[in-house]
This record gives C-alpha cells, sequence and structure tokens, in this order.
C-alpha cells in the first residue's frame, strides 16, 4: 500500500509530517510522490495563511471525486482553526491531533483502508479525542527525516503569547516544552549521525522551559548542553533555533552561544514594527528600547553574528508616521535579511475583526520603501566578506547550470562553480569573489 502526503505552512508542519511518514511507514506502506497510485492521501495544513487552506479545499475536492472508482482513505491534520475543522470534518475521512499521532494506525485500520467505499466501515468518530493523550507526540515517535544532513527538533509547542495579528496560539494551543532529556537525546543522535545542520523548533523557543519552572532547565541550559555535545562528539555541526520572542531574550543565551561553536553565530529577532504604539496594538511585549538594547548585546557579544528579523507594514491603522519608524529601525539594525509581509487579516486573529484600513497600494509603497533599504545593509553586510575564506554547508544543485550552492553560518546564501555532487551535505571552504544583497558567489578552496 501508498501513501501520499501534502505538506502546508512552516518548519513545525514539516517536523509533523516526518513524524507522520514514521507512523505510516511503520504500518508497511510506502510513500510515492504520485497521487495517482496512493491509497491513503493526506495533508498536514495550515490555517494561518487563506492561501494554504484554499489549496486543502481545492485537493479535498479533488480526491473525493476519485472516489466513486477508487478505494482510498484521506486525513487532515496540521495546524486547524476550529472554524476550518467544522468544514474538513465533512470533507475528510479522518481528522487527527498530532498528539493523537500514536493512535493513527488503529483509525485507519478501522476504517478498512482496503475495502470498497461502499463496504467502507465507519469509524466511531472522524476526529479523535483530545482526552488522555500525551502532549509529547515528538518524543513518541521519531521523525523520518527527509533530509540527510539538516534535521528540525520541535523542542515546544503552541504559544502564549497571543500577538494579536497571529492565530498561531489557536490552532497549536498553549505552550508545552518537551522533555529536554529525550530533546537531548534526539540532538545527540543527529550528531553521532552526522547530521551538520540541527535547528531547534518552536513557537517561542527561548521561552523553553517557562511552562514546567522548577522541572525543566531553561532555554539558556538548553543550548549549553547541545554546546557540550559538541564538545563530546568532537563533531562539526551548527545549531540554529527558530523563533525566538524578543520578550524572553536574555543575555545569558547570548553568552552561550557565544561560548560553543556548535551554536551557530545567527540571530532571527522579530521586530514587526519601529513604533512603540504598533507593537502594544500587536501585543507583542516588547518596545523599541528593549529590543534596541537586545541588538546592541547582539553586536557585542556576538560581533561576528548575522541578525536577521521580521517587519509587518500596513498593520490596521498605522500612520505613515508609524511606518517611518519601522523605516528607520530598518537603517538602524542593519539586518542582513528582513522577512517583509503587507499586513493581511488572518482569520481567527483578533486583528481580523479591525478594520484593515491601509489601502493596497500603500502596504506594496511602504513594503518597497523597507526591502530597498534591506538590499542595501544586506549587500553592505555581504561585501565584508569578498576576498575571504568563508565555510558553507553544501545544500544543492544551484539554479545556475554547473552550480552548487549552499549556506554559511550565518545562513547567507553562497553559489560556486562545482558539478560535484557528493560535495552535498558536507562542509567546504570558498573563496568569496562576489556579493549582491541576499547572496554571494565564491570559488571552491577544499572540503573539511
Ligand atoms: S507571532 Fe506572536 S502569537 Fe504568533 S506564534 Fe509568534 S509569538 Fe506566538
Amino acid at each position: 500500500m501508498k501513501y501520499f502526503l501534502v505538506n502546508l505552512g512552516c518548519a513545525m508542519n514539516l517536523a509533523d509530517s516526518e513524524r507522520i511518514q514514521t507512523v505510516l511507514n511503520g504500518m508497511e506502506m510506502q510513500k510515492t510522490d504520485k497521487e495517482e497510485e496512493a491509497d491513503i492521501l493526506g495533508i498536514v495544513a495550515c490555517s494561518i495563511r487563506q492561501k494554504a487552506i484554499d489549496k486543502v479545499h481545492h485537493k479535498i475536492h479533488e480526491w473525493n471525486s476519485w472516489k466513486t472508482n477508487r478505494s482510498i482513505l484521506t486525513f487532515v491534520s496540521g495546524c486547524i482553526l476550529p472554524e476550518d475543522k467544522t468544514k474538513f470534518l465533512k470533507k475528510f475521512d479522518l481528522l487527527f491531533h498530532m498528539k493523537d499521532l500514536p493512535q493513527v494506525p488503529d483509525m485507519i485500520r478501522q476504517y478498512g483502508v482496503l475495502t470498497p467505499l461502499s463496504g467502507k466501515m465507519e469509524a466511531p468518530s472522524k476526529i479523535l479525542s483530545e482526552k488522555n493523550q500525551t502532549e509529547d507526540y515528538f518524543s513518541q515517535i521519531a521523525p523520518t527525516h527527509t533530509s540527510k544532513f539538516e534535521a528540525f527538533v520541535p523542542i515546544q509547542n503552541g504559544c502564549d503569547k497571543f500577538c494579536t495579528f497571529c492565530a498561531v496560539p489557536y490552532t497549536r494551543g498553549r505552550e508545552v516544552s518537551r522533555s529536554s532529556i529525550d530533546i537531548l537525546s534526539e540532538v545527540e543522535k543527529l550528531v553521532l549521525a552526522d547530521y551538520k545542520s540541527i535547528v531547534l523548533l518552536g513557537q517561542n523557543v527561548n521561552s523553553y522551559g517557562l511552562d514546567k519552572q522548577g522541572q525543566e532547565i531553561s532555554f539558556a541550559q538548553l543550548l549549553r548542553e547541545i554546546g557540550e555535545i559538541g564538545i563530546r562528539s568532537q563533531k562539526s555541526f551548527w545549531t540554529y533555533f527558530t523563533s525566538p520572542h524578543p520578550r524572553d531574550m536574555t543575555t545569558e543565551v547570548l553568552t552561550t552561544i557565544a561560548k560553543y561553536p556548535v551554536l551557530a553565530k545567527q540571530i532571527h529577532l522579530p521586530l514587526q514594527s519601529g513604533d512603540d504604539k504598533v507593537l502594544i496594538k500587536m501585543n507583542r511585549n516588547h518596545n523599541m528600547d528593549k529590543y534596541r538594547d537586545l541588538i546592541h548585546q547582539i553586536r557585542t557579544i556576538l560581533p561576528e553574528a548575522s541578525v536577521s528579523t521580521d517587519f509587518i507594514v500596513g498593520f490596521t491603522g498605522e500612520t505613515e508616521e508609524q511606518f517611518e519608524r519601522s523605516a528607520q529601525a530598518m537603517h538602524e539594525f542593519r539586518y542582513q535579511m528582513a522577512y517583509i509581509s503587507p499586513y493581511s487579516p488572518r482569520p481567527g486573529a483578533a486583528s481580523s475583526r479591525w478594520e484593515d484600513d491601509v489601502p493596497h497600494q500603500e502596504k506594496k509603497r511602504r513594503f518597497r520603501i523597507l526591502t530597498e533599504i534591506l538590499e542595501e545593509t544586506s549587500l553592505a553586510y555581504n561585501q565584508q566578506f569578498i576576498g575571504k575564506k568563508i565555510r558553507v554547508l553544501v545544500e544543492r544543485l544551484d539554479r545556475k547550470e554547473g552550480y552548487l550552492s549552499g549556506r554559511t553560518e550565518g545562513k547567507i546564501l553562497v553559489r560556486f562553480a562545482s558539478y560535484n555532487q557528493s560535495l552535498i551535505g558536507q562542509f567546504v571552504h570558498l573563496h568569496i569573489t562576489s556579493a549582491v544583497p541576499y547572496s554571494m558567489e565564491g570559488d571552491l578552496v577544499d572540503a573539511d
């Protein structure tokens, strides 16, 4: 039997789908990239973006139309708002919460996948109970990694911050930290299996442990333990984390990163707006003074670190003056990279009830202004590497014929001429020859 899986949304959903694959593989099913030949068709959905939800509806409509002449089972899981859940229940055979993943084989067996549609057994309920299940499905089920050199390790699920533009607290629930013993064991196995890039995942990674104070270690301690794994194993790898929240960023986290070579010198610190009043309206729980102080600490403690951020332009009620403060912040903090989003109301988020009053064209103008500033700062940052030899993790064949591409420790994209595909997944040294905003080119010097 074969299964086909569509993954939508962020890296957390990717980590979820790697665990769903483990469960289906454990039922002796085989993954296929051709949906036409699959017996089970599933989607790890994302309610955060309307486009992703539209895609789910499109897919299930298509799959259900196949049921007249094929016996298939459809399922949906992932990051789903209650109103989408109600609609999906009418269309999918099975909807499950990720924390119910260990029970999914039983549910699939109850459905009798191979029986014709007309004779299919009805499951007692299409949605699995949320009661009496463990929250920590991450530790119960190992992932089936899709990469041989980069792995995502969830350390926490859910969010307590309730930013007004975001629906994640309503889809994934409150923050729950995973056991540090399990996280460290997973990291150690990856390191010993020669993984080169390990990304700690969570909606608010640096509030790790705060929900279990007195029982769990802090985020800084977790990083320190990973640093010690690096020393004990004598392996070379880079550890990243995404996303942290400025409110919970501490000096101890930064000094820990500075101490251990396996903790990558790259910090993503979402700002969202450069105006204090907009930050209050977004319920971000930090102001510009706090953020400025953090950037100052990063530049002092980790002078070599690349720094990236997130901005929203045209948030509900954002005036020209308030936007100007975002533009000033973009100049002041000289980011290497920023993810800039014109505001669009997210179904389920608090701000979706407020008037989306900045015109579309004005959002586009503000987006363009921030992008132009970013291009300047990113170029200036990348140009400092011209003429230098730097280490890069090779990730893939580049779009440019005869080239490979990879990323520096600071996550800057670099391409270089080579047909040697065995370098993918390896560290190499490149001599940097040119730089543009967001990327660089270099010549291969040697492999690690
Ligand atoms: S944007 Fe805010 S509410 Fe959404 S996941 Fe991040 S911290 Fe939580």
